[in-house]
C-alpha cells in the first residue's frame, strides 16, 4: 500500500508538539498538495465538493456502505466550520450530524458506547460525529470522571466496536483537528471581542484551556492506541481553516473512491419502458 499523508499508522509514536499544525509542505511527509495560501484551494475544493456529491449519490444508490466521519479536537479547533465547508454542496437528505455533549442520565446509565452505536449512520448515509465516544477517554480521563481502571479498558473496547462497524459495512474515518495553543488563544480572543460570537464561548472553554497539556497527553494515547488498519486516525493541520478544509475533503473523496461503488442494476429492462 502506498503511504498516505496525515495518517497515523499502528505502532507510530506520536508527539503532538512535533506534528505540523500549519501548512508547511516540508513538515508533511507524503503529501503532494502544494497549497501555500488561501486563494489557491478555492477551485480545487469546488471540484472536490462536486465529486463528493457524486460519490454520495453512489453511496446512497448502492446502499452497501455507510460512511462515519469522526471529528475531534480542542475547543475552537474548527469542527463546526469543517462540517459547514466540507459538506457544502452535498445532499442534506443523505447526511446526519450528531453532537456528543455531556451524557444525559439515560446515557450515563448505559455502557459508554451505547449512545455512539445508536447514532451510527444507516447504509447509504454519511454520519458525522461532532465529538464522539472518544470523549470517554479524553475529557473523562483528564477530569478523572471515572476510575483509571475503567477508562484504560476503553481503548480496546473502542477498537473492537469500530471493527464490528467496519465488518458490517461502515467505513470509519477519524480526523483530529490539530491546532496550536497560540492559535486557540487567538480564536478565543476573537470570540471575546466580537459580540456576535459571545454565544460560542463559555467560562468552561477558558478553564479547559488550562488543561492543555493533559489533553495533549490524552490525545496522544488515543491516536496511538486507536489507530487501526480498519479505522485509522488522521492528524489534520488545522491552524489554517482553508488548508484543513481541502485536506479533509481530499481524504473523504479518496476513501469513497476506493470503495469502487456502482449504481445498482435496475429490476426490469429499462429499454422496454416508455413514457406517454
Ligand atoms: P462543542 O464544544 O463541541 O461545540 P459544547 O460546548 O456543548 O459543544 O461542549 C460539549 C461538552 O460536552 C464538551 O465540553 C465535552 O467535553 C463534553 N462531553 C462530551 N462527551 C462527554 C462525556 N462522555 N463525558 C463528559 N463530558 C462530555
Amino acid at each position: 500500500m502506498s503511504s498516505q499523508p496525515f495518517i497515523v499508522k499502528p505502532g507510530d509514536n506520536i508527539t503532538l508538539s512535533n506534528v505540523e499544525q500549519d501548512c508547511k509542505p516540508e513538515r508533511i511527509p507524503d503529501y503532494t498538495g502544494t497549497f501555500q495560501k488561501k486563494g489557491e484551494t478555492k477551485k480545487p475544493l469546488k471540484k472536490l465538493n462536486k465529486r463528493l456529491l457524486k460519490l454520495q449519490e453512489l453511496l446512497y444508490a448502492e446502499s452497501k456502505h455507510a460512511l462515519l466521519i469522526i471529528l475531534q479536537g480542542m475547543d475552537t479547533c474548527g469542527k463546526d466550520g469543517t462540517i459547514r465547508k466540507v459538506m457544502a454542496g452535498i445532499n442534506v437528505q443523505g447526511c446526519e450530524v450528531v453532537n456528543f455533549k455531556v451524557p444525559s442520565s439515560d446515557e450515563i446509565a448505559r455502557d459508554f458506547l451505547w449512545r455512539a452505536h445508536k447514532a451510527v449512520p444507516k447504509k447509504g448515509m454519511i454520519g458525522i460525529f461532532n465529538r464522539s465516544h472518544y470523549e470517554d477517554v479524553l475529557v473523562v480521563r483528564v477530569h478523572d470522571l471515572v476510575d483509571e481502571s475503567v477508562w484504560k479498558k476503553r481503548y480496546q473496547q473502542i477498537n473492537d466496536f469500530e471493527k464490528m462497524l467496519v465488518e458490517n459495512g461502515t467505513v470509519v474515518l477519524k480526523f483530529f483537528l490539530h491546532i496550536s495553543k497560540d492559535e486557540q488563544k487567538e480564536r478565543l480572543e476573537s470570540r471575546i471581542n466580537d459580540p456576535t460570537k459571545h454565544w460560542k464561548i463559555t467560562e468552561a472553554d477558558i478553564r479547559e484551556r488550562s488543561y492543555w497539556d493533559d489533553y495533549m497527553q490524552a490525545y496522544e494515547s488515543v491516536l496511538q492506541k486507536c489507530t487501526t488498519q480498519w479505522a485509522p486516525w488522521y492528524i489534520i493541520p488545522a491552524n489554517r481553516k482553508w488548508y484543513r478544509n481541502i485536506v479533509i475533503t481530499e481524504r473523504i473523496v479518496e476513501t469513497l473512491e476506493k470503495l469502487d461503488m456502482n449504481y445498482p442494476k435496475p429490476n426490469s429492462d429499462v429499454s422496454t419502458l416508455y413514457v406517454d
